[in-house]
């Protein structure tokens, strides 16, 4: 496995990273090393202040959940039925999948006690007795650490029977993915949790009322958590005062594409693309076009300077037309060609479809994806883009999870930002933007 990129360590001295503190240090993944550094001082807290403070910490602190959607985090716990005295489950949804996303493995891999930890808050908050963590199956290296990280755990007290002699027991176990981008979606990953066919689940019940095994459950990504540990650590307040009124705190940003330092940066959400890009990440290696701003799901956006000053906030991005999904940023250069990237995606898509819904199966998997194919090499005919654009209009709201949707964004808006691209092969048969050699071809 690549040895992480560079981390940030920001200009702001306020604004220092927490999260990926440690990442690319020496030995960072120990115990050792973390309780040198004041791990497991979090959990101390949270036992101090008990169950009800911790979800109105979370909820203070203004932390939104980190695997994209955004939804607010201390409320999601909030909704769990707190004294049902039923079992209670929680999730940590480590599928990240989705392309242009590359936060969570170096979470897992570098600082796996900096997880554990905010899984045993959460648990604790939400009275939960058992945590699983829901590793993608490619991320080997990164499951091997946390599970050494949860024998070390175990070893140390800190999980197993009456934690730290709070009277608290939580037990964590790493379920291990096979390659499926569907068991990112919640339920599906509940599904295949159980042993099913990782299909959705309708919705609602969401997971809080009826999840895994029909229990409570709430679902969090690998960021999420690790947020968490740093509210419980610093204080809500701290938590509050980074980021924009609505969008709080520190975000791990990604950035890949034709730059000069591609990798993740610990930033506060609102910064922006500007920043990120020619700041952090050194800027462009050629001239742009176009940028996903969060991961493939996320509808692209011209490449201009409305968009490079637009804040790296959940209502920014979205009052530009797009979402901040995973703040994973890929930037589209002008040279290449946008359907064959496009295809790229739609191909992306429907390979990863589940083939439970017919929108998905047949228009996604099928349908879309040939229509691309026909026009990438070549077969286009007048009247395809249009037919596409049909297409997604049928597809899009029908199908049964966010999947299809989620092709939908990039068709749609590479066809509205550079529909000359797509006539040129739909008339002509040829792109205006032949293949060729890249930066990092050799
Ligand atoms: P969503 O809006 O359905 O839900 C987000 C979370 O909030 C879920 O846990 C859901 O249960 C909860 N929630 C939402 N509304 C609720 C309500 N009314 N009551 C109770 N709980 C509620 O979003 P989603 O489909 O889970 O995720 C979509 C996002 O995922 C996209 O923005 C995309 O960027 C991102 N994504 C990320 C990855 C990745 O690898 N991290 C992969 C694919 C997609």
């Amino acid at each position: 496995e690549p040895a992480p990129k560079p981390i940030t360590s920001a200009k702001d001295p306020r604004f220092a990273p927490t999260l990926y503190a440690y990442v690319g240090q020496d030995r960072s993944w120990t115990l050792d090393f973390y309780r040198q550094n004041g791990g497991y001082e979090a959990v101390q807290r949270a036992f101090g202040l008990g169950a009800d403070a911790v979800i109105d910490e979370v909820k203070k602190s203004g932390l939104r959940g980190r695997g994209g959607a955004g939804f607010a985090t201390g409320l999601k716990w909030s909704f769990m039925p707190l004294k049902d005295g039923k079992p209670h489950y929680i999730i940590c949804n480590a599928d990240e999948s989705e392309p242009g996303s590359f936060k969570d493995r170096y979470l897992m891999s570098e600082d796996p006690h900096q997880l554990i930890e905010g899984m045993i808050i959460a648990g604790y908050a939400m009275r939960a007795s058992v945590g699983y963590i829901y590793i993608r199956g490619e991320y080997v290296h990164a499951a091997e650490r946390v599970w050494a990280a949860i024998h070390e755990a175990r070893a140390a007290g800190l999980l197993g029977k009456n934690i730290l002699g709070s009277g608290f027991d939580f037990e964590l176990q790493v379920h291990r993915g096979a390659g499926a981008y569907i068991c990112g979606e919640e339920t599906a990953l509940m599904n295949s949790l159980e042993g099913l066919r990782a299909n959705p689940r309708l919705k609602p019940p969401f997971p809080a009322a009826a999840g895994l095994y029909g229990l409570p459950t709430t679902i969090n990504n690998v960021e999420t958590f690790c947020a968490a540990t740093q509210i419980l650590r610093y204080g809500a307040d701290w938590h509050a005062g980074m980021g924009t009124e609505k969008s709080k705190g520190m975000k791990l940003f990604q950035i890949s594409g034709g730059v000069a330092r591609p990798g993740v940066y610990e930033l506060p959400l609102g910064t922006t693309f500007r920043e990120l890009i020619y700041d952090w990440a050194g800027g462009p290696l050629e001239e742009m076009k176009a940028i996903i701003p969060g991961g493939s799901s996320c509808p692209m956006l011209p490449w201009n300077d409305k968009i490079l000053d637009t804040p790296m906030d959940y209502e920014s991005v979205a009052a530009a037309g797009s979402m901040l999904g995973t703040g994973g940023v890929t930037l589209i250069p002008k040279a290449d060609c946008i359907v064959n990237a496009t295809w790229n995606l739609v191909r992306f898509y429907g390979h990863e479809s589940c083939g439970k819904c017919t929108p998905c199966r047949e228009g996604i998997s099928s349908w879309m994806t040939r229509m691309y194919e026909k026009l990438v090499r070549g077969h286009g005919q007048p009247g395809d883009v249009q037919l596409i654009l049909d297409m997604s209009q049928n597809i899009g709201g029908r199908s049964f999870c966010a999947l299809a949707d989620a092709c939908l964004g990039p068709v749609e808006s590479s066809i509205k930002l550079f529909p000359e691209e797509y006539e040129a092969l739909a008339t002509t048969q040829k792109t205006l933007y032949p293949a060729r050699k890249r930066w990092r071809d050799e």
